[in-house]
């Protein structure tokens, strides 16, 4: 498999090298140089999921992996499903919270673990920074807690994730540390850039990052589209429109690269809170960042979405026009409106799913079958939930167990310095 830079088009590497890299020079993002012959995709619905993902993956990544290694990295990394529910006629929620931390990062996170481990002589040193809004964290803490010669540093913004998330993923130790940041999710994301951009740094830690830029998380959050659509009857599969909760828009990647490979997807919707910067960008042509706005739906409490260039590259390779995505926002107060709504219709849901499921309700036409990814278990966002709701929801275990351990995290000011330190001190 070779890629390229999205800024240096000459900047091209192996599977192996951009799993490693995560980013490019110049910060740019890796995009595979061919996409992938499925074939027969009939058939390839037809088949189990880890199988089905294992030749997905294969055909991505070529010779430098031999097929049984990707079956076992598959394997290893999929060991929960992703069921279609179906909410009511004609609309289906496809939920991706089933995993260890209830949240749709697992399949990402935990391929990319098996990824990173794949490509890596044992002896180099290794340290993931990544930058988190709450379930990226969580999904990368757990898929590498315990690969004791990679050390993984995450940093999220103080006081600004669900106390549930942050005890998800806070509480492990061992080679996961967690650095809580006096500052905005945008700001973490900023000091992760700004450490990949120091050569010297970049060496002497073996600096990796493992937030949805790094490709392996993209791959593997294709195959559950696939998935999606295996379960759906066959009558429902033709006019299949599909709305994602967007924050840095890596899920809708994988969307739309799955769509370039065949999958019979009408037309994908970008739902977005009011941190709404590509629904008015596809709106009015002009690329224009708000400072963040704090919101209900925190993971997607994002205004400059980094996969966003990798979107424009596929559809300019593909000749899809940008009008061909539909798009909306939705505010706190609509989305409370929502889940009591789907309540009512027997869905229990937590913000990020409902925001997908207004704008897709709203815009779905009549003929069409429409899907909503479930991004998040409704008990991660307990403390919302609940209050919209007035109920009690369950934890699930996971959660139950890590909710009564002691947090770990170190408290940092928004300051690369400090960063620097806490990296040099984890790899030594
Ligand atoms: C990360 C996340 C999102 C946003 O996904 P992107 O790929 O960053 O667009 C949506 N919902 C939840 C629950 C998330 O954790």
């Amino acid at each position: 498999m070779k890629l390229y830079n999205l800024k240096e088009h000459q900047e091209q590497v192996s599977f192996g090298q951009a799993v490693r890299q995560g980013l490019g020079r110049n910060q740019g993002l890796f995009f595979p140089s061919e996409l992938p012959e499925l074939g027969d995709v009939d058939a390839l619905l037809e088949m189990d999921f880890v199988g089905r993902s294992t030749k997905i993956l294969s055909a991505f990544i070529g010779e430098e992996l031999a097929a049984e290694t990707v079956n076992q990295m598959v394997d290893n990394a999929f060991k929960f499903p992703a069921p279609v529910a179906k909410v009511k006629d004609g609309v289906y929620a496809l939920e991706l919270f089933h995993g260890p931390t209830l949240a749709f990062k697992d399949f990402g996170g935990r391929f990319m673990a098996q990824s990173l481990a794949a490509v890596t002589d044992s002896d180099g040193k290794i340290t993931i920074l990544t930058a988190t809004s709450g379930d990226t964290g969580a999904a990368v803490a757990h898929a590498f807690y315990g690969m004791d010669n990679i050390k993984v540093v995450i940093l999220y913004p103080k006081g600004k994730i669900s106390p549930l998330q942050e005890k998800l993923f806070c509480t492990l130790g061992g080679n996961i540390s967690t650095v809580a940041v006096d500052g905005t999710f945008d700001d973490c994301q900023a000091l992760v850039k700004q450490a990949f951009d120091d050569e010297a740094l970049r060496q002497e830690v073996g600096l990796n990052s493992a937030n949805s830029i790094n490709i392996s998380r993209l791959m593997a959050q294709i195959c559950y589209y696939f998935e999606a659509v295996a379960q759906l009857p066959k009558a429902e599969r033709e006019q299949l429109v599909i709305a994602v909760p967007s924050g840095n828009f890596g899920n809708l990647t994988a969307g739309l690269l799955a769509k370039s490979l065949g999958l019979p997807v009408k037309r994908f919707i970008a739902a977005t809170n009011v941190n709404d910067t590509v629904p008015r960008y596809l709106k009015n042509g002009e690329w224009a960042p708000e400072p963040t706005v704090p919101t209900i739906s925190n993971a997607m409490d994002v205004s400059q979405p980094n996969n966003w260039p990798r979107i424009e590259e596929l559809c300019k390779l593909k000749g899809w026009g940008l009008d061909q995505l539909g798009y909306g926002a939705v505010t706190d107060e609509q989305t409370a409106e929502t889940l009591r709504q789907m309540d009512a219709e027997g869905y229990l849901c937590e913000p990020h799913g409902a925001i997908a499921y207004r704008i897709l309700t709203e815009q779905l036409e009549d003929g069409e079958t429409g899907m909503f990814l479930c991004t998040a278990h409704p008990a991660k966002f307990k403390e919302v939930v609940d209050e919209i709701l007035d109920k009690d929801i369950d934890l699930p275990a996971p959660l139950a167990k890590h909710n009564a351990m002691e947090l770990l995290s170190l408290e940092r000011d928004n300051d690369f310095e400090q960063l620097k330190a806490v990296l040099r001190s984890v790899q030594d």
